[in-house]
């Protein structure tokens, strides 16, 4: 058996490492899906009718004002994802609003 390794078959390996960790790299930095706290499955109809009728929305049309900066939102301490809210039963994205959006105190 032949031990010697090549000088072309270094320089191949080489190349493959590096096209695999630019490949991996890219992948890595890919941004994360954007978060959608839709689902009312397990609401009751009153609390759907509720959600509704505020107009909640995953994403504030006003700016600055999102559920984050509202005194109603519950946080969670995981990252992207979906939070609570005291007025607003089911999922609640950071980024969303609804009528009832109260702003924190300065
Ligand atoms: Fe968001 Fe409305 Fe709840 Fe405020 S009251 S956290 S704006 S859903």
């Amino acid at each position: 058996m032949d031990d010697k390794v090549s000088r072309r078959d270094v320089l191949l390996r080489t190349a493959a490492l590096g096209a695999f960790t630019a490949f991996g790299a890219a992948a890595c930095s890919k941004p994360p899906p954007a978060l959608a706290c839709t689902n009312t499955r397990g609401l009751s109809p009153a609390d759907v009718t509720v959600r509704r009728s505020l107009a909640y929305v995953d994403n504030s049309a006003e700016l600055g004002k999102t559920c984050s900066n509202c005194q109603q939102f519950v946080p969670t301490v995981a990252t992207n994802a979906c939070g609570g809210c005291k007025v607003v039963k089911g999922p609640i994205n950071p980024n969303g609003n609804c009528k009832a959006y109260l702003a924190k105190p300065a």
